[in-house]
């Protein structure tokens, strides 16, 4: 079957299947923390936080609104990255599936919350209307744009220095200038997912093709070397990763809309 792991590009195919299976799981722990984030906000504010509803398309804390609550999910999305960012620095983990898992927790939680800050919808929408009856509208939108651009720039430093990092390890016989393009790619990626939402049934499965010739022509075919190293995922690993994802999948259209009581 060498053929066919010539056709798929077996040693590039694969991890990047993988990659994007995991992310759907992450997607929800991503939900939990965010939603988390505001529901201890609004705790530490006194309001009774009585649990996290979460649907399809849709999820929120059963807690009482204030700017702060609205903040709090991003600041829950912050902390998931910090404490996973630190904790791989520390256990420095080798495997597939825990650096795909840290890249993408790192990514997603780094990159995504200035996008939906600048949307100005949701959480972003919410605050604009709580906050601007004493402050000028304009003003409002003036913080919010300058604050997602801030912390743009310095989520995309850290999220570019993880993103090639981890690109380095998986495809180790690409060059440093790929994997940097492939890092600015990803963060990219998570920028136009944070702009225009990921849709399964929508533009979706089109931005995921369209990365997949990207990073195909970034990621030549691994070169048949025996010395050279590489963590790519085994056939165990992508089997578990994607009876995770086919189990996360059935959940959703099964199971959901639930309500997880606190
Ligand atoms: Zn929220």
């Amino acid at each position: 079957m060498a053929w066919a792991g010539r056709l798929l590009g077996h040693n590039r195919f694969i991890p990047l299947l993988t990659l994007v299976l995991l992310s759907f799981p992450v997607g929800y722990l991503t939900v939990l923390c965010h939603e988390l984030g505001h529901g201890l906000v609004g705790l530490a504010q006194g309001s009774p936080f009585t649990g996290i509803f979460l649907g399809v398309n849709l999820a929120y804390a059963l807690v009482n609104n204030s700017p702060l609550v609205s903040v709090g999910g991003w600041i829950g999305q912050y902390a998931l990255a910090a404490g996973v960012g630190l904790a791989s620095w520390k256990a420095k983990p080798r495997s597939f599936t825990a650096r795909s898992l840290v890249f993408i927790v790192v990514l997603e939680n780094l990159v995504g919350p200035p996008f939906a800050i600048a949307s100005l919808k949701g959480d972003s929408g919410n605050l604009q209307l709580m906050t601007s009856p004493p402050l000028s509208g304009g003003l409002v939108v003036a913080a919010l744009e300058g604050t997602a651009a801030a912390l743009f720039i310095i989520g995309s430093y850290f999220a570019i220095g993880v993103a090639q990092n981890y690109f380095r390890h998986v495809f180790p016989w690409i060059t440093e200038r790929r994997a940097w393009y492939l890092a600015l790619f990803a963060i990219a990626f998570v920028a136009v997912e944070g702009t225009i939402g990921y849709q399964l049934s929508g533009t979706g499965p089109l931005l995921l093709s369209i990365c997949f010739v990207l990073v195909f022509t970034l990621i030549p075919a691994r070169p048949d070397l025996d010395s050279i190293s590489t963590t790519l995922p085994s056939r165990t690993t992508f089997a578990i990763t994607l009876l995770v994802f086919v189990l996360v999948e059935a959940i959703t259209y099964l199971v959901l809309p639930i309500t997880i009581p606190l």
